[in-house]
């Protein structure tokens, strides 16, 4: 795929589409690889080899590249996370050059952070955020997070209330054995604090490899726990766009939940995603072997048609969809930790 008759350089906006018709409009950006919490389905205790930081990418490096995917492709969302993206310093001032080019833009984090940053990026022009939060009982969250940290995302996800950032959503994987005890909490702790929890089924990108199926809580488990307390609606499959929830309303009006069942119904089929290594790799998915090195093209002075015809490769060969649970998956090298969740 070129740019057909455009000349180099010239400014163009034409869709970004896979070999299955599939147009991409979301960009998911990793900012770092380094996280505060060591959660236990996601990274060792000790052990993680970060990256040099010569490796990372800049702002000004993620910025170009964010521009090409806007300018040109007409991406209209753009997610920034990790690793843990408040570790990185400065964020707001990245979230208020993305800002700029006018996309839904968001945050996903670990909370820790916001109890200090909410307001300086809802500043910068951060409109909504979501909040990863995998228990509501202290002593567990220290066994899952391997700190203690459950006060602080609390603090946290208020403060993101109170500086405007809306919707907060707050993100919860589920893993059996070890916090599928809480649905029902998850989602009373939702309706109090009107934040939407969203379910998110374990996927095998846990560095350790232990992921198995049958530690996946699946998405009608999940409805069913709910609906018995608080009965549920199914509103919409909303794979559509950047967020590829399935949403639950609430009979009583009192807010939604959202599965996020990428195991047990997956959505590749209407996935509109790439991601964007801390190291400035292109993934066509999450589950994607190969990737294509950005950072090298920008470091070696590439045009934007030149990063535009390696991107454009890199989407037109992606997959039709991942094979987690059958015979042929292969885990892919990176953890969830180091692509970007
Ligand atoms: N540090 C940020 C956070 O905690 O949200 C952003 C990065 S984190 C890798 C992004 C999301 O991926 C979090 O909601 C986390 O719970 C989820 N995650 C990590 N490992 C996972 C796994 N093996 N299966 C499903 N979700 C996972």
């Amino acid at each position: 795929m070129g740019f057909g008759g455009a000349a180099p350089g010239e400014h163009v906006t034409r869709d970004l589409v896979d070999g299955f018709g599939r147009v991409h409009r979301d960009l998911r950006i990793s900012v770092t690889d380094r996280c505060n919490l060591r959660c236990t389905y996601c990274m060792p205790a000790e052990g993680m080899k970060w990256l040099p930081r010569a490796d990372v990418l800049t702002f000004e490096e993620i910025e170009r590249i964010a521009r090409v995917m806007v300018g040109r492709y007409g991406f209209t969302s753009i997610r920034l996370t990790g690793g843990e993206p408040t570790v990185r310093a400065h964020l707001p001032v990245l979230v208020e050059r993305l800002a700029a080019l006018g996309t839904d833009l968001a945050v996903t984090t670990n909370g820790t952070s916001l109890g200090l940053l909410a307001h300086d990026l809802a500043a910068a022009g951060l409109k909504r955020i979501n909040v990863s939060l995998d228990s509501l009982r202290r002593e567990r969250v220290i066994e899952l997070t391997r700190r203690d940290c459950l006060e602080q995302v609390i603090d946290g996800i208020d403060s993101a209330i109170e500086a405007g950032l809306a919707p907060v959503k707050v993100n919860a994987v589920l893993v059996r054995g070890v916090n599928d005890d809480e649905i029902v909490d998850f989602a009373a702790f939702g309706r109090e604090r009107g934040v939407s929890v969203r379910f998110i089924e374990f996927m095998p990108l846990d560095a350790s490899g232990e992921w198995t199926v049958d530690k996946v809580v699946g998405r009608q488990e999940i409805v069913d726990a709910i609906s018995a307390v608080f009965p549920l609606d199914h509103v919409a499959l909303d794979h559509g766009g950047s967020e590829p929830a399935e949403v639950f309303r609430y009979r009583d009006g009192r807010g939604d939940i959202g599965i996020i069942a990428s195991v047990t119904n997956a959505f590749c089929g209407s996935c509109d995603r790439v991601r964007l290594t801390a190291d400035g790799q292109l993934r066509s998915c999450l589950f994607a072997l190969d990737e294509v090195d950005l950072r090298g093209l920008l470091r070696s002075g590439a045009t934007d048609d030149e990063l535009g015809d390696v991107i454009e490769r890199c989407v037109a060969a992606k997959w039709a969809g991942h094979s987690v649970n059958q015979v042929q998956f292969i885990r892919p090298r990176r953890s969830m930790s180091k692509i970007g969740g």
